[in-house]
């Protein structure tokens, strides 16, 4: 008698975004052949697997903003067809996770950062004194996070927080506390997110071997302050611990419910020398 192998195996996320794998991936560019007119893909069919319900999600997110701004949804790198360590990512191991291009006013064409192989986002927006380029237009981009946020079981956003600020202190066209609120507690800081931001999915409830991160920060070390430190302030430049991203995180919530109380819409920003 022989033995016969169970002919199916759970599909989906494996492990964790920092040590996973992927099983049967989904190939976001063949899943999404049908409307590929609602993308930019800016990296090789290859680094773009993920779970069925990341693909799905993403399709959605770009008719949202095929059918509110005429805009086409620029896609970076999910996970390799088997996941596991990928290009230069610490992350993106397990299908759950998409690099998504913020929105430029003027957008320059894809390929603009051709000689890139993956990731090839056409436009930068935080220079290198940290000022966030007016080229960004942060009303599509928070909206887009917004939908990500109600539409999905969303773990994190990372993104550059010289971004998040803008979106704390800005105040654009239909948007209040109650709206920033629900989206600026999933945005944490990582370096390097200045020409997109990286969505994470919580592990889907069907893939039982996807693992919920014990602590996210304890995973994600070397968070950077630079971006946030004047240039003047060398002090400043230097490595954010652990203890201290979770400080910020928490001084942002802090700062948004006191401001949400208050009539005023001037928003106090923390003594960032502090830390
Ligand atoms: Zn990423």
């Amino acid at each position: 008698m022989s033995f016969v192998f169970p002919s199916f195996v759970l599909a989906g996320p494996v492990g964790y975004p920092f040590d996973g794998s992927l099983r049967e991936g989904v190939s976001f560019q063949k899943y999404s052949h049908k409307t590929r007119n609602l993308f930019d893909y800016v990296s090789p069919p290859s680094f773009q697997y993920g779970s069925l319900e990341l693909c799905k999600l993403l399709t959605d997110g770009a008719q949202f903003v095929k059918s509110n701004w005429k805009e086409r949804l620029r896609v970076g790198d999910l996970s390799s067809e088997f996941g596991g360590p990928l290009a230069e990512h610490v992350n993106h191991q397990n299908g759950l996770e998409a690099d998504v291009g913020l929105f430029a006013e003027k957008k320059k064409p894809p390929g603009h950062r051709a000689k890139k192989y993956n990731n090839r986002f056409p436009e930068l927006f935080v220079d290198q004194k940290w000022t966030v380029s007016d080229n960004l237009d942060l009303q599509k981009t928070f909206e887009l996070m917004e939908y990500f946020i109600e539409h999905a079981t969303v773990e994190v956003i990372l993104i550059s927080m010289d971004i998040t600020r803008q979106f704390m202190i800005r105040d654009l066209p239909g948007w209040n506390w109650e709206r920033k609120l629900k989206v600026l507690p999933y945005l944490v800081h990582r370096r390097g997110h200045t020409d997109h931001f990286h969505l994470m999915l919580k592990c889907p409830p069907s893939s039982a071997e996807c693992q919920v991160r014990p602590n996210f920060w304890k995973n994600f070390p070397g968070t950077g302050l630079k971006e946030l430190c004047p240039a003047q302030k060398r002090e400043c430049i230097r490595e954010m611990t652990d203890i201290e991203s979770q400080q910020w995180m928490r001084s942002i919530e802090t700062i948004i419910s006191k401001n949400k109380s208050k009539a005023s819409r001037k928003v106090e920003l923390p003594e960032m020398s502090r830390h």
